[in-house]
């Protein structure tokens, strides 16, 4: 037997023990082309918030009595294809659990001496990815514009100030403790405490381009400061994800007109053609230092939920992760 996380109630704003249960669940065997694999990591996402309402946007909600579902990685333990050997090293998406089988075709191996297997759900995974999709693909920074990024000292706001920093960027990020702001400054970002100062004050010299992460007040405070003609990158809204009922919008929506703004969203799956190119820039950054990545990790799969519940508090500083 192994264990296994699963959701059994809905959460009802901030999401509870009581929303989770842990649950031995019987070894799986795989079938002929299937792996057995042993997760070492499992990632916790803000995404997996908008899951657990069960509603589908661009992606499934999670059913009740769903193990909870999303990126890990870990070693093959046993394998049925022909790819995979035992002690292979994979990132897969197996969720919150021990062990689980997966279709040897939705496995990428992982070279464990070019960059720790962690890496993958972070620097060199989808957070990664989404910061460089965000500033390539939809806001087209270039060289010389001053980009705002907000949740900068998180997996996905840590790697989009320093990609737009290796773009020739001027870079503003906020972050919620001294510590992040401490970490930030260290990588050549104007970083500011938005606890402690106002966005509205922090961005008054006037911004090209926003990566929102955080929305809300952040996202009317950059609406402020953008100049005309800029852009939005609307990468996420995580200050809103526990919201019982929608808030209302930004009160300064007005100047999208008046200014000529273009707010973007995307989603980052939808660019997985790009992975390899991003993977291949971000691996040689990650070798020569330019980019650099904090993890914190929390021990335990029974503390997967306090993990996620302290990203909506700011527990993280980079990739939060939990070891299995
Ligand atoms: P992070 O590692 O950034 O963790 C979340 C951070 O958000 C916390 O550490 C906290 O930092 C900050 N935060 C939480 N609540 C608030 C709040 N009320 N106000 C301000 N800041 C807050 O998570 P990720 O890097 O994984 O994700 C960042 C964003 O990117 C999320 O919005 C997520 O949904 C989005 N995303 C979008 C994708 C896409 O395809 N569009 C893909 C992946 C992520 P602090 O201490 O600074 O408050």
């Amino acid at each position: 037997m192994s264990r296994a996380v699963v959701l059994v109630a809905r959460p009802q704003g901030e999401p509870r023990e009581s929303d989770f249960e842990i649950r031995d669940v019987p070894d799986p065997e795989p079938a002929e082309g299937e792996v057995l694999v042993r997760n070492a990591f499992v990632s916790v996402d803000p995404y997996m918030r908008g899951r657990m309402t069960g509603v589908r946007t661009y992606i499934a909600g999670y059913e009740l009595g769903d193990v909870v579902g999303g990126a890990s990685v870990g070693e093959v333990v046993a394998s049925r294809d022909e790819r995979f050997d035992t002690g292979d090293w994979v990132s897969a998406a197996l969720g919150w659990r021990e062990l689980g089988v997966a279709k040897a075709g939705t496995l990428r191996k992982l070279d464990p001496d070019a960059a720790p297997p962690s890496t993958a759900l972070g620097v060199l995974g989808m957070p990664g990815f989404t910061a460089w999709v965000g500033l390539g693909e939809i806001g087209g920074v270039e060289a010389g514009e001053t980009v705002y990024v907000s949740g900068a000292a998180g997996a996905v706001g840590s790697a989009a100030a320093q990609i737009a920093r290796l773009r020739g960027c001027r870079v503003i990020g906020s972050a919620g403790s001294d510590a992040k702001v401490e970490w930030l400054r260290s990588l050549g970002v104007e970083a500011f405490d938005y606890r402690e100062v106002p966005a509205r004050e922090a961005l008054a010299d006037g911004i090209d381009v926003y990566f929102d992460n955080v929305g809300g007040d952040h996202l009317e405070a950059a609406l402020g400061a953008l100049r005309p003609f800029g852009r939005v990158i609307a990468c996420g809204a995580i200050s809103r994800y526990n919201d019982e009922r929608p808030e209302p919008g930004p009160r300064n929506l007005g100047y999208v007109v008046s200014k000529r703004l273009r707010i973007q969203g995307f989603i980052v799956f939808d660019h997985q053609p790009l992975f390899p190119d991003f993977l291949a820039e971000a691996s040689a950054w990650v070798r020569s230092g330019e980019l650099q990545y904090r993890e914190t990790i929390v021990d335990g799969l029974e503390h997967a939920l306090a993990a996620f519940a302290g990203l909506f508090h700011g527990d993280n500083v980079g990739k939060m992760l939990v070891r299995v």
